[in-house]
């Protein structure tokens, strides 16, 4: 087995190698390090959890030992697609580097500029930044690439899925054609290897693990549920319920950023210790709330893909999948967040009649057929499917048994269902803020209840089978589907967030 001292790391970087207390490189970075040493372009294709930050953290600390930053021109630059990675490459920085002198600029969304700005100004070593930041900040004259000696491209498929690649071939081609590049990705869709074709020169390449494989340690589990969100909170809080204390952390997935507020305000509500992450929560409360989980006060996170992808969460029991996800590749680095480093962990998804496809996806992406915790859809109730409806038809009916109008009716389906919270039911035209009135359960730190004051809202629930407001709003119905998804950017203004207070009906 290699060693660390064997790959040609300076003996600062071995010492701090050392107080991390790792005793051998993973395969990603005795395969990365040796030619990143010599100053050879690497293309690693390696997922988040194989030790890859160090694989081009540790030989950018070697190479910056020599020479020194300058005024406005970082002389290496990292790119990543979310904050919260870049984030953690900095923290990467930090524990790796405590024999060195080097500074580290991150240029990430959401933080002020003038900030940014003056640490550009006292010169850079590395640089770590969102594509977006990056950009602003050059556009304003306030940054020169043409000194950066190495470019690190981390992510390089998610930066693809989130639209970024336009943005990298720009800061490839301003940054000297000289330069070294480290190049990571944990899949290699067509569009990623013409960028590398592109950008790298005769590099090496080294793949460490398919990202089609989920971990051999996890339990993962399907269980059924009737279709309505609140039919799947339900599922939801039993299945946490019955894992008892065997759960000692668990990160919830939803597809869409309304989804993980809502369904972070009705955890919280039932009085479970828990957090949101997602794409439209500040900086601040976002690293807060990572924080919070990784120490251990809170116990569960709700997250969207955007906002969980790639984050180091050491020792996660459990995970679930509240919404199977749209990409099939999802699903495994949703499950990559537990089982990590040969312990085990368990992954529930939770599985309605409208989600076969996305299902099938998955089974034939990861070549297995996933068990079902307690029989699978055609065991479901056919009942509950059918009261269900019949339910909505009534909730969706005024007193003279008509329709009511659009605006009123998105009021009426925040959706907290009747039977979840008999408050809803009286409420026939505000809407459901009786999440902010429940009584919370006492946190450390009170952390839910404060991220709720900074990022949540109520917002009204999209209509899912209004075939008439689909046709009247001439296609903003998909646009506005669309756009919760949170690899799009936020929207201007209130956007769909719309505060509780707008909503509440008042009598001129
Ligand atoms: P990464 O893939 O960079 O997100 O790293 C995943 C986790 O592996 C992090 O918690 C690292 O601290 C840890 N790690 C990185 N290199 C090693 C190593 N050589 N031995 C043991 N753990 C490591």
């Amino acid at each position: 087995m290699t060693t660390f001292a064997e790959l040609g790391l300076s003996p600062k970087i071995l010492a701090a190698v050392e107080a991390a207390g790792y005793t051998s490189p993973t395969p990603i970075q005795a395969g990365a390090i040796p030619p990143a040493l010599e100053r050879k372009d690497v293309l690693g294709i390696a997922q988040t959890g194989t030790g890859k930050t160090a694989s081009f953290v540790l030989p950018m600390l070697h190479l910056l030992e020599k020479g020194r930053a300058r005024a406005r021109m970082p002389r290496t630059l990292i790119l990543e697609p979310t904050r919260e990675l870049a984030a953690q490459v900095e923290e990467n920085f930090v524990k790796y580097g405590i024999n060195h002198r080097i500074n580290v600029s991150l240029l990430i969304g959401g933080v002020s500029f003038e900030e940014q700005e003056r640490k550009l100004e006292r010169g850079a070593d590395v640089l770590i930044a969102t594509p977006g930041r990056l950009l602003d900040h050059f556009e304003r004259g306030k940054l020169l690439l043409t000194g950066v000696e190495i470019l690190v491209i981390d992510e390089a498929d998610r930066m693809l899925d989130m639209g970024f690649i336009p943005d990298i071939e720009r800061i490839c081609k301003l940054i000297p054609f000289t330069r070294q590049t480290l190049f990571f990705s944990a899949t290699m869709p067509a569009e990623i290897t013409k960028l590398t074709e592109q950008f790298l020169h005769s590099p090496v390449r080294i793949e460490v693990a398919k990202a089609s494989s989920t971990a051999k340690t996890v339990t993962q589990r399907l269980v059924k549920s009737a279709r309505k969100p609140w039919d799947k909170r339900a599922v939801l809080r039993d299945l946490i319920k019955a894992e008892g204390d065997e759960l000692k952390n668990a990160i919830i997935f939803c597809n869409r950023k309304m989804d993980v507020s809502e369904l972070f305000r009705s955890l919280v509500k039932h009085g479970f210790n828990a957090g949101a992450l997602h794409g439209d929560m500040d900086q601040r409360a976002r690293m807060t709330m990572l924080s919070n989980f990784k120490d251990g006060n809170l116990k569960i996170l709700v997250a969207s893909d955007v906002a969980a992808r790639g984050l180091d969460i050491p020792d996660v029991s459990h995970v679930f999948n509240f919404d199977v996800p749209v990409h099939a590749e999802d699903y495994v680095h949703r499950i990559g967040r537990t089982g990590r480093a040969g312990r085990s962990g368990k992954a529930f998804s939770i599985i309605t009649t409208a989600d076969t496809k996305h299902l099938d996806a998955i089974e034939k992406m990861i070549g297995e057929k996933l068990e079902w915790l307690d029989g699978d859809l055609s065991t479901l109730p056919a009942a509950e499917e059918a009261e269900d409806t019949s339910r909505r038809g009534r909730n969706n009916r005024g007193k003279n048994g008509k329709k009511p109008r659009d605006k009123d009716n998105k009021a009426n389906q925040a959706q907290t269902s009747p039977a979840e919270d008999k408050t809803t039911e009286s409420a026939t035209s505000a809407p459901d803020i009786s999440a902010l009135d429940a009584p919370q359960p006492i946190l450390p730190d009170n952390i839910a209840i404060r991220a709720m004051a900074i990022s949540e809202t109520v917002r009204p629930a999209p209509q899912k089978h209004g075939n008439e407001e689909r046709r009247h709003n001439n296609g903003q119905h998909n646009k506005r589907h669309r756009r919760d998804f949170d690899d799009e950017p936020s929207p201007l203004g209130f956007g769909d967030d719309i505060p509780a207070f707008m909503l509440i009906p008042i009598n001129i």
